[in-house]
C-alpha cells in the first residue's frame, strides 16, 4: 500500500506534540478508589444483581414461565464461560459494583441495557434492544510505539480523519441506538487526551468508557482528569513481566518503567 508521506508523522512528531495543557472539566475533583467486596457484603450484591437480572427479564417478556427459561440459559451461559467454580471478584467503585471488564456496573442504566440485549440473543423483547452490547472506537490514527504485533503500521501517525465535534457525534449516535459500552482505542487514544475529555465528560453517562491504551502518556495527572470526566477505566497492554523485554517488544523506551514507577507513586 502507498502511503502520502506528506500526511504522515514520525513517530517523534508524535510524541513532541502530545504535550497537552490541562483543561478544567467540569464536575468535582474528589475520587473515589476502589474497594474489594467479600465475604456476606459479596453473597447480598450477588442476589441484588441476579434479582434485577430475573425483573428486567420479566419485564421484558412478561410471562413467568418464559422469565425463568430465559435467565436459565443465561447463568448456563456463564457456567460455559467462565467455569461452575470459578471464583470471580467484585469491586466497587463510584457506588457501582464491577465483575467483569465487558459487563457494567451495577446498578446502572447501561448495566440493563446490556442485560436487556443478552436475554433478546435468546428470546426476542417486546421493546427494542441492540444486539452490540459494546464498540471499539479508534478516535485516532496517530501513535509514537512500534509493537511487533501491530497490524495498522501503514495507517498509523496520517491525519486525523475525525474532529472532536465529529466523535461527540458519533458517540451520540451510538447512545441512541442504546450501546451500553464504549472501549476507545487508536492508534492511541492517549495521544488524545484533551479531546479524550471532553469527549467522555461531554456524553450522556448512560453508558460506560474505557480507554484502551499502551500506557503512552498515562501518567497520574492524566488519569485524574480521566476519573473526573467519568471514564469508567483504563486498560493497559502489558506483554511482558520484564520491562526491557516488553518495552522491546512495544518499540519505547520508557513504557513500563514509567508505568511501574506511576504504581508506586499511586500506592504511597
Ligand atoms: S500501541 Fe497499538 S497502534 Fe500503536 S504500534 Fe502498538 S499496536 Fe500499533
Amino acid at each position: 500500500m502507498e502511503i502520502n508521506t506528506q500526511e504522515v508523522e514520525r513517530p517523534e512528531e508524535v510524541i513532541q506534540k502530545t504535550h497537552v495543557q490541562t483543561i478544567p472539566v467540569n464536575g468535582s475533583d474528589h475520587v473515589e478508589k476502589q474497594k474489594l467486596v467479600t465475604g456476606i457484603r459479596k453473597a447480598y450484591i450477588r442476589f441484588r444483581i441476579r434479582l434485577r437480572i430475573f425483573l428486567l427479564a420479566y419485564k421484558g417478556y412478561g410471562s413467568l414461565g418464559k422469565t425463568v427459561k430465559v435467565v436459565k440459559e443465561l447463568e448456563q451461559l456463564k457456567m460455559k464461560v467462565f467455569g461452575g467454580n470459578a471464583k470471580r471478584k467484585l469491586v466497587q467503585c463510584d457506588n457501582k459494583f464491577y465483575s467483569h471488564i465487558y459487563i457494567p456496573g451495577f446498578p446502572s442504566k447501561a448495566f440493563d441495557g446490556f442485560v436487556e440485549s443478552k436475554l433478546a440473543q435468546f428470546f426476542p423483547m417486546k421493546k427494542k434492544t441492540n444486539p452490540l452490547s459494546f464498540i471499539f472506537f479508534a478516535i485516532t490514527s496517530k501513535c509514537p510505539l512500534r509493537c511487533e504485533h501491530c497490524f495498522e503500521w501503514d495507517n498509523l501517525n496520517k491525519k486525523e480523519t475525525f474532529s472532536l465535534d465529529e466523535l461527540k457525534q458519533v458517540v451520540s449516535r451510538y447512545q441512541e441506538e442504546g450501546i451500553a459500552q464504549f472501549h476507545f482505542s487508536g492508534g492511541e487514544p492517549m495521544v488524545r487526551i484533551n479531546d479524550l475529555e471532553h469527549l467522555i465528560s461531554s456524553a450522556n453517562k448512560k453508558s460506560t468508557f474505557w480507554v484502551l491504551t499502551s500506557g503512552f502518556n498515562v501518567t497520574k495527572e492524566n488519569a485524574k482528569r480521566l476519573k473526573i470526566a467519568r471514564a469508567t477505566g483504563i486498560v493497559v497492554s502489558l506483554d511482558h513481566y520484564d520491562a526491557p523485554m516488553h518495552n522491546a517488544f512495544r518499540g519505547f523506551s520508557i513504557l513500563l518503567s514509567g508505568l511501574c514507577r506511576q504504581n508506586r507513586k499511586l500506592k504511597k
